[in-house]
């Protein structure tokens, strides 16, 4: 069967972006000064080497000096506040992001606490959360605002739909609430209580899925013509990267589509070298 929906093309739309950023950079940098973000990787988590890689890699194609911290796994949090209160009295480093989860031993929140709110390029301080929810932010958390990004370029208006977002996340649903309530949607949060979720879903104009499982959306869930956003990244049953939403089926009755991989993956990547701009502007 072919497929109805248009595909929004996250790697397309974040190419774009990321040749606006450099240009940025490089007028800050003839300004004398070089966007400065450090990363901080603690332990041997294979998905954070890779989501850290693919960082420090998007910093160096556009122009943004990256440092990377790689500490063992038996670092203490006491070890680790002491390198961010470091990183955050460094002029040179405008942006500093630890890379989540931590080994179980630290506590995220303590560590999130520490650092400083004009450097927290992922937004999740509760000074910037605070910021976001009031709406005066300067920083926006990567990955809805990457998904805001996606819905823009697409032309897609958010003002009066139905946005239903399955995930309640700090990190993706809640913040992803607040960007589509501050475009005037009618926002719905539903989450792993919330009753006949398909009924729910059948609502939205506009899904976010951020949940964490393989293909769970399947068409019978989804309003003809709707736009479908996947935020997961998960593994199919043949190990294959794959996202929340069954794209087979859903590609069918959706109207707007984002793929995984290359939908709102690359976005959240391009929304942090924003960030790290926009506080090296600061
Ligand atoms: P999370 O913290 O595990 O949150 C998952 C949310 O989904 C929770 O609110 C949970 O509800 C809800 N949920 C779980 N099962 C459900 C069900 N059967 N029905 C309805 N709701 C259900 O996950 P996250 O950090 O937000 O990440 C979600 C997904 O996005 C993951 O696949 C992650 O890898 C991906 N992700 C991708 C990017 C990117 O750049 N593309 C960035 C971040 C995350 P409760 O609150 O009730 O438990």
């Amino acid at each position: 069967m072919a497929e109805t929906a248009k595909i929004i093309d996250g790697k397309a739309i974040s190419e774009k972006l990321r040749g606006d950023i450099r240009k940025d950079v490089e007028a800050l940098i003839n300004d004398g000064i070089v966007p400065g973000l450090a990363v901080v990787i603690v332990g041997n988590n294979p998905a954070s080497r890779t989501y850290v890689n693919n960082k420090k890699k998007a910093c160096a194609q556009v122009g943004i000096h990256s440092e990377e911290y790689a500490l063992p796994e038996e670092t203490t949090q006491e070890q680790l506040i002491a390198l961010v209160e470091e990183l955050n009295g460094r002029p040179d480093i405008h942006g500093i992001l630890v890379q989540l989860p931590l080994p179980k031993h630290i506590d995220d929140e303590a560590i999130i606490a520490a650092i400083s709110p004009k450097k927290d390029v992922d937004a999740f301080h509760a000074e910037n959360v605070g910021h976001i929810m009031i709406g005066d932010h300067k920083f926006l958390p990567c990955t809805p605002a990457g998904v805001m990004e996606l819905l823009r370029e697409s032309n897609i208006d958010v003002c009066g739909k139905e946005c239903v977002i399955i995930g309640r996340s700090n990190i993706v649903g809640k913040p992803m609430a607040m960007l589509l309530l501050h475009q005037n949607g009618t926002v719905t949060i539903c989450h792993s209580r919330t009753k006949n979720l398909a009924e729910v879903t059948r609502r939205a104009d506009i899904l976010v899925v951020a949940i964490g499982k393989a293909k769970f959306v399947t068409a019978d869930m989804v309003k003809p013509g709707a736009v479908v956003i996947d935020v997961g990244m998960d593994r199919d049953e043949n190990g294959k990267l794959c996202g929340d939403v069954d794209f087979a089926s859903v590609s069918q009755v959706a109207g707007y589509i984002t793929p995984v991989p290359g939908g709102v993956g690359p976005m959240t990547i391009t929304m942090l070298l924003k960030n790290t701009l926009t506080a090296a502007k600061l």
